[in-house]
């Protein structure tokens, strides 16, 4: 039976432990603080943890779930410790930084992103089943070794997600578009809301807000650390995004200005027809 580390048990770390002591893995946790091993024990997230780095020596499969900038340091900090035939595997959200930097320190390592999430942080809203019917992307290269890809496929297979596979640069593009550009686009639609200057209006905008605003305002109101990682470390992608919306804010200000409805109608049905491309247009 595989065993598998699980390093920074939050809400990926610990929504991953649930499901993989499911499934029948032996899964050590290792946090930050004591006070997370603790918890994540109590609620049967993992069957051992601790704080220390060291207990990744059983595993067979590490799993790096902290946050996106303390990744590759978290890599390197485990390696002396690891078994000569172990396999890392992270879970951020970036791939084209983090990649290249663990593949030097350790080669049998492969980049992955389960792209489930929840506006909140921490162990406490992990929850078993979170994976399930959702893709969850493997960024293998040229240098990962193929038993590395098998066994995480096999992974990915056995918490119920739907396998990608992607380059780590398509892939961080491609989150730039539908994940970390909305995140910036909902987050500037709430603050210009609160541009409104007459104090009644702003009050009563806030008390009609229903469910379009509700959906339109939901990742730009989530955990900010988060955002602000995303942009940091995949900078590039997300400037390329905010460039075209740009675009299309001038572009859709201007038909207005000019009252061209034909034009705005044509444009809004060009983003109808757009939309089950991307999602399942409930
Ligand atoms: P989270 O709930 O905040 O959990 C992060 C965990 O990492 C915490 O339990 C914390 O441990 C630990 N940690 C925090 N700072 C640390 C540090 N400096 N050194 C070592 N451990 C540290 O975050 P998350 O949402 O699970 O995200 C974890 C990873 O998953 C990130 O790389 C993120 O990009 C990726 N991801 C997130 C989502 C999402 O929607 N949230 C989706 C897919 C992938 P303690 O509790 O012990 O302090």
């Amino acid at each position: 039976m595989t065993q598998v580390a699980i390093v920074g048990l939050g809400l990926i770390g610990g929504s991953l432990g649930f499901d993989l002591v499911q499934r029948g893995y032996t899964v050590i946790g290792v946090a930050r603080r004591p006070e997370t091993a603790q918890q994540a024990l109590a609620l049967g997230a993992v069957h051992q943890a601790g704080t220390d780095l060291a207990l990744v020596a059983a595993a067979d499969l590490v799993m790096l779930c902290t946050p996106i900038n303390v990744v590759v340091q978290t890599a390197t900090a485990i390696v002396p410790h690891l078994k000569p035939q172990a396999i890392i595997t992270d879970v951020a959200s970036v791939k084209g930084e983090i990649v290249p930097a663990i593949a030097a320190v350790w080669p049998r390592f492969i980049g992955g992103h389960p792209m489930a999430g929840k506006a909140e942080a921490g162990l406490a809203v992990a929850e078993a089943g979170l994976f399930q019917r959702r893709p969850y992307v493997l960024t293998p290269t040229a240098t990962t070794p193929e038993d590395v890809l098998i066994t995480l496929i096999t992974l990915v297979h056995d918490l119920g997600a739907d396998l990608h596979q992607c380059s780590p640069e398509d892939h961080d593009q491609a989150v730039a578009w539908i994940s970390h550009l909305p995140v910036m686009v909902s987050a500037s639609l709430l603050l210009a809301c609160q541009q409104e200057s007459n104090p009644a209006i702003a009050t009563l905008a806030q008390s009609l807000a229903s469910s379009g605003f509700r959906d339109t305002s939901r990742v730009g109101g989530g955990v900010p650390e988060l955002g602000t990682l995303m942009a940091r470390h995949n900078r590039t992608a997300v400037l390329k995004g905010l460039a075209a919306y740009k675009q299309q804010l001038t572009a859709l200000e201007t038909v207005i200005q000019q009252g061209d409805w034909d034009i705005l109608e044509r444009y809004l049905s060009q983003a109808q027809q757009t939309r089950p491309q991307y999602v399942d247009p409930l």
